[in-house]
């Protein structure tokens, strides 16, 4: 089979890839029907595909070496710490003349001296030091680390980096690890599969709990059943050993774990959990005891081990990477005691995973817990384990971490029961600082005249039916669509079967328009700002220069300041047709299909492999106007397609469809009040239409006997504009005047009456 063609780099000897290339030359029977076979395939592995791997010590330096000879070639390694004489035996990429250098470099050199053509760009760093634009750039991301923390991290930061614009953004993780003789691959597809979060109840615990929580001051069902198990069933039952597949044995312990939790007012001690319960207390000491005869065994078969899981994580990279065949859905697990097994499953989605879970999670505590007893609650339950919780309401912070003055003002909170700070059912938000869902600003940054808020201003679309579950939170993520200023970006998702949203303006923009920092319409109405402000005569006085808009958004946040909360003119010139056309064109009730994912680009090109699970919607976009939108336009009321064609709509089912004849641009007003005056006319003209230019108006020629008048402008585009602002009518001294179209010259087929025709489009 020839090799060396069109994929080949310089470096690449005459079969270098023989092996690889069995596979990439042709499809095979596990092949995706996406998958094209030949060059292409192999020059995006080798010459495109650019990969991280996070960690670079046991299971890292496998992973590296094996991604180096299947032929990724762009390959990119992190890692904080630095050689430990302890590493030699295990790590092997390492000599001992590196102890004390730091293992990302090291890695990188050894593996490009030993492959050669073969890139390692290796950080020495933490991966919490790095941005989202660093994380952008590759195509897969392998984790080959031992820390908890850091993988939450990670698998929290590529969930939040899917973003729904953009299906590039969504960057595959491949997670092993290993923790004792057992180990784990599995892949995460972020946001659609089950991620790393989602199986945090799959670890063991991290403590016990003490065991003066169980004896006092149980707070959970658990610490019942640890009661139960621990100190009851050797008073009670002496000597009996425990039998934790006895019904009778389980039975009993759930009698007396449920009599303690009603003492107690604690909910959710069932059969089920206590057989849970008990049981896991079993295995936990199970697996120490393996980790210590692990020691009296040849550690060479962990070492084993790590090569079965390194090889596993490359063999996934590379069938994602090419499409060569169906990927490992989801998690394989393998346990090494006595001899090896191997398991693979689907672990799926859960619900309430506070990172890609789309449901708030549902908690019952007592009526007399206070805010700390809630706190230490998130600390310990199985499925949350946040350390250093913050808590807020939809309308307040209830105890925040950070920064320090919001700490020290909600510090008193802490002894407060919880029952007096929320409502029955209310919902309480839950971020911590050790993952990427509330990071706080970089003290480097200059920061003066930045928000900072705790809470967005959203309408009821964009918040989706469960408001306020879990948003992700970062200060200063992003300069505002508007005035360009750093401000306070919120991220979440509203609701299952929803793309995930982000704030795009920041706050002072959304007050000053009143309007939502997401979708950019109007918060009362719905309505797209041109609509509502044509139909309420509210003057554009937003700057619209890029140099005058920081300074101009500053100014109006200073005047909020005051008190001067009244930004927007309204009332003043609103009429009570403009206020009718508005409430026939509101949206009162949230219209949630505007949440829906976004068209899969890759499907538009017929490219996306990602099948039933791709997360972005497979339909050709319906292409037209609405869909070149720009902030800008939207946010000022200008040129907005959305708003436009709203408006067309609206004034053609009033009856002023703009005539075919484009000469004409006057429109005609009947049933004036009879104290109507020229002046009087032209006053009302003028200040129902602010965004028209006084300059455009010709002329008003008023027929005082027949109670009408003709309004001429000097273009088509005015009176146009002027037809959407009045489709309901004119308010002048508290009645309603009626608008038509001017006629034609000569026309007889004018749907206005004719009255005086010699005026139409005359010049006064
Ligand atoms: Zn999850
Ligand atoms: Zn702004
Ligand atoms: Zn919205
Ligand atoms: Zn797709």
């Amino acid at each position: 089979m020839a090799t060396g063609n069109g994929s080949a780099t310089s470096s690449d000897w005459q079969d270098r890839y023989y092996h690889v290339d069995q596979i990439l030359d042709r499809p095979g029977p596990r092949t995706d029907p996406s998958f094209l076979a030949g060059d292409e395939v192999k020059d995006f592995l080798r010459n495109k595909c650019k990969i991280l791997v996070i960690g670079a010590g046991g299971l890292g330096c496998e992973i590296l070496a094996n991604l180096a000879l299947t032929g990724f070639k762009d390959i990119h390694v992190i890692d904080m710490d630095t050689i430990d004489i302890s590493n030699l035996n295990r790590q092997f990429l390492f000599r001992p003349a590196d102890v004390g250098r730091p293992k990302a470099i090291v890695a990188a050199e050894y593996v490009m001296k030993r492959v050669p053509g073969i890139k390692v760009t290796p950080y020495y760093g933490k991966i919490q030091d790095k941005g989202d634009d660093y994380y952008m750039q590759f195509n897969l991301v392998i984790c080959g680390l031992d820390s908890v923390e850091a993988r939450r991290w990670i698998n929290a930061t590529l969930v939040n980096l899917v973003d729904p614009e953009n299906p590039e953004s969504l960057k595959p993780l491949i997670d092993g690890g290993t923790e004792g003789f057992k180990g784990q691959a599995r892949v995460i597809l972020p946001t659609v599969s089950s991620c790393y979060e989602c199986s945090l109840d799959m670890l063991n615990k991290p403590t016990t709990f003490p065991i003066c929580t169980i004896a006092n001051t149980p707070r959970l069902p658990e610490h019942c059943i640890e009661w139960a198990s621990v100190l009851e069933w050797p008073r009670a039952r002496g000597d009996e050993k425990l039998d934790t597949d006895d019904p009778e044995h389980i039975g009993w312990l759930y009698s007396i774990a449920a009599a303690r939790a009603k003492e107690f007012k604690i909910e959710g001690v069932t059969w089920s959990l206590t057989q849970g319960v008990v049981k896991n207390v079993i295995p936990a000491i199970a697996s120490t005891n393996a980790i210590i005869a692990g020691m009296r065994t040849p550690s060479s078969h962990s070492i084993y081990l790590t090569e079965v899981l390194a090889a596993a994580c490359c063999n996934e990279a590379f069938k994602i990477a090419t499409s060569s065949a169906a990927y490992l859905n989801n998690y394989f697990m393998l346990i090494g005691t006595e001899g090896v097994y191997s398991y693979t499953f689907e672990h799926e989605k859960r619900d309430h995973c506070p990172v890609c879970g789309g449901e708030a999670l549902e908690m019952s505590i007592s009526r007399d817990w206070t805010v700390e007893q809630l706190m230490e609650l998130l600390t310990e339950k199985q499925n949350i384990q946040i350390k250093k919780p913050s808590l807020a309401t939809p309308e307040k912070p209830i105890y925040f971490q950070q920064p320090p003055q919001l700490e020290e003002a909600t510090r008193p909170n802490l002894e407060k029961k919880v029952s007096e700070l929320v409502p029955d059912g209310g919902e309480i938000t839950v971020t911590a600082s050790s993952l990427p869902f509330n990071k706080m600003p970089k003290a480097d940054i200059n920061k003066a005249g930045w928000e900072q808020s705790e809470f967005p201003i959203l309408c009821e679309t964009c918040l989706g039916p469960n408001p306020f579950i879990r948003m992700s939170k970062q200060e200063f993520g992003r300069s505002c669509g508007t005035c360009a200023r750093p401000f306070t970006v919120f991220r979440w998702n509203p609701g299952s079967g929803a793309r995930y949203k982000t704030t795009v303006i920041c706050q002072t923009c959304a007050k000053v328009k009143n309007v939502c920092q997401t979708c950019l319409l109007d918060l009362e109405y719905g309505l797209p700002t041109q609509v509502r402000d044509t139909a309420l005569a509210i003057q554009n006085e937003a700057p619209t220069s890029d140099i005058n808009r920081e300074y101009y958004a500053q100014n109006m946040e200073n005047k909020m300041e005051d008190g001067n909360q009244a930004l927007m003119q309204v009332g003043t010139r609103a009429t009570s047709a403009g206020k009718e056309m508005l409430k026939q064109l509101a949206r009162t009730n949230p219209y949630y299909k505007r949440n829906r994912p976004h068209i899969c680009s890759f499907f538009v090109k017929g490219e996306c492999n990602r099948g039933s699970e791709c997360p972005f919607r497979h339909e050709k976009p319906v292409e037209n106007d609405l869909s070149h939108q720009n902030i800008q336009d939207r946010y000022h009321g200008r040129d907005d397609p959305v708003a436009r064609k709203i408006m067309a709509n609206h004034t053609e089912a009033q009856g002023l469809k703009p005539p075919e004849d484009e000469n004409i641009t006057s429109l005609f007003l009947s049933s004036l009040p009879a104290s109507a005056t020229e002046l009087s006319i032209r006053t009302h003209v003028a200040n129902s239409l602010p965004q028209v230019p006084a300059s455009q108006l010709r002329s008003v020629v008023h027929v005082a006997k027949s109670r009408c008048a003709f309004v001429n402008f000097k273009d088509r585009n005015s009176a146009e504009r002027a037809a959407e602002a009045w489709a309901n009518g004119l308010d002048m001294d508290d009645e309603r005047v009626l608008v038509k179209w001017g006629r034609s010259k000569g026309s007889a087929k004018s749907a206005a009456p004719i009255v005086g025709p010699s005026a139409v489009a005359a010049p006064a």
